[in-house]
């Protein structure tokens, strides 16, 4: 990732002293998790470009020596070495160190100014949070432009990326502008790479404490600069509000973050299937209910887990967890896999199981790892039956044959259990109206046609034969909200 500062007053080169860098000499810092390379790419009197470059060491990344802690395959892949993140903060920190404390022997009067300067970030991951950049910058005095791209130039419909080219141009002391992205870089990343500690509070207030008590979004700033961690947020708040202001603060920050209080340094996951089918059900009394549909969908795969008394079971695409909790205790079960692309979803199932308070048998019963269904995977082979439940959705229907290859071809369980929503019940859903599907990351839904389509399909193509069933409440075409297919391996 690379940072530029560019001084454009004469001599411009004072940036040199300012930054207690020389123009014309790069020079490399070690630092525990890769290499810093300070050059200038421009050092006239005219102007003057100071570049920081941040070379993350992956190898250090996969052999968990830094990084998120997630573990996983994330430690594997991951945007860590190019995002701007909590990472080029630790760098700024200590390859910028007095400049950001304003110090300057030879020209104090430059430090004490405010100065046009002009930054230029590479990948910020701002997510779809690109107005923010303007409501956190602005306020600073910075003009703020931003650059977006593509996913991927050869597949446009795969949209834009997370990530942002950030422009910021301002007249501001120098000490600010480092400090403003020291504070302001990980709260648009999200990902801390060191585990939060008490000091924390401090490193906020050093950082942050003459700005941030005036700044309009000092509460969203908080907040995320500390993952939502309720008591950092709120003993951060108290020490830069007066009392009153900190009170209607901190209440609001509790209720708001009360939903990741136990994910650490998770970001928030969207809400999950059975959240937006409660939402989306009509009659408030069934609403009050915890998703009837989800539970009976859970139901009836784990019943047609016990009828084909499969002893190794995979769930793929497990989310948080909710069906492997009920098969955990299915005696029958010996071997039980929990696999998901997201490892925000994986941790919060590692949370939400409570494994570490689990007797040891039923621990050693269970594995949770990262991977993609589109993927041919060794890990998911030699499995009795795998539980597909309401995950093909989510794919890019020009992915579903990948999909197929990897569970059907390659995995080949004796049984897969799949289930997915059934697009011809959403009439009965008052919110959905225009063709809108259940969650906002579905990518389709099949009606009951192309459902039956889809899974004769597959049986054909890899040997499989297919029992169709259909749960929940029926509506008064016989339609009922989600689909079910158990196919059976042939021979
Ligand atoms: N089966 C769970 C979760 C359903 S939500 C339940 O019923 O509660 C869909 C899940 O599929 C998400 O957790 C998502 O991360 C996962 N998913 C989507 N595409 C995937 C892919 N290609 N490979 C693996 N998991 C995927």
């Amino acid at each position: 990732m690379l940072l530029t500062i560019t001084y454009r007053e004469k001599p411009a080169t004072d940036l040199g002293f300012l930054l207690h860098k020389h123009p014309a000499r790069p020079q490399t810092f070690e630092l525990s998790f890769g290499k810093v390379y300070v050059f200038y790419p421009k050092a006239e009197p005219e102007e003057c470009t100071a570049a920081l470059l941040l070379d993350i060491n992956p190898i250090d990344l996969a052999r968990g020596k830094v990084g998120t802690g997630v573990g996983g395959l994330f430690d594997y892949i991951n945007d860590r070495p190019y995002a701007a993140s909590s990472f080029l903060s630790t760098a700024l920190a200590r390859v910028y160190g007095s400049a950001m404390s304003g110090s300057c022997r030879e020209k104090p009067e430059l430090a004490g100014k405010a100065l046009p300067l002009e930054v230029h970030l590479t990948n910020l991951p701002c997510r779809s949070e690109t107005d923010k950049l303007k409501e956190i910058f602005e306020p600073l005095g910075y003009e703020v432009s931003y650059v977006e791209h593509g996913l991927d130039e050869t597949f446009p419909n795969w949209g834009m990326s997370d990530y942002v080219d950030l422009t910021l141009k301002g007249t501001v002391r120098l000490a600010d502008l480092l400090n403003h992205l020291y504070v302001l870089i990980p709260v648009f990343d999200r990902q801390k790479h060191y585990w939060m500690g008490d000091d924390e509070v401090d490193k906020l207030l050093h950082h942050g404490g003459d700005w941030l008590k005036t700044h309009p979004e000092i509460r969203w700033i908080t907040r995320r600069y500390f993952n939502r961690k309720k008591s950092y947020v709120g003993s951060a708040l108290r020490q830069l509000l007066t009392e009153e202001e900190a009170e209607t603060g901190i209440s609001e920050e509790t209720e708001d973050s009360t939903a990741t209080a136990d994910t650490g340094d998770l970001e928030t996951p969207p809400a999950t299937e059975p959240e937006t089918e409660t939402a989306l059900e009509p009659n408030p009394e069934r609403k009050k209910r915890r998703s009837p549909l989800n539970d009976q969908r859970l139901d009836a795969v784990v019943q047609a887990v016990r009828d084909c008394g499969a002893a190794t079971v995979a769930d793929l695409g497990c989310g948080e967890g909710q069906l492997l909790r009920r098969l955990l205790t299915e005696r029958q079960i010996t071997k039980l896999v929990g696999m998901d692309v997201s490892t925000v979803a994986l941790a919060r199932a590692e949370t939400k199981l409570k494994l570490d308070r689990k007797a040891e048998l039923i621990r050693n019963k269970l594995t949770l790892f990262q991977g993609a269904l589109t993927y041919r995977d060794q890990r998911l082979e030699g499995f009795d039956a795998a539980c597909v439940v309401e995950v093909v959705e989510h794919m890019d229907p020009d992915r579903l044959p990948a999909f197929a290859r990897t569970v059907f071809l390659h995995a080949a369980p004796k049984t897969v259990i799949l289930t997915t929503p059934n697009r011809s019940y959403n009439k009965n859903y008052e919110a959905l109206t225009d063709g809108k599907l259940r969650h906002p990351d579905h990518r389709f839904e099949w009606t009951k046609e192309e459902f039956t389509a889809w899974a004769e399909a597959v049986c054909k193509d890899y040997g499989y034969t297919v029992r169709l069933s259909w749960i929940g409440e029926i509506d008064e075409d016989g339609q009922q909200p989600t689909q079910m297919g158990v196919f059976t391996k042939c021979g």
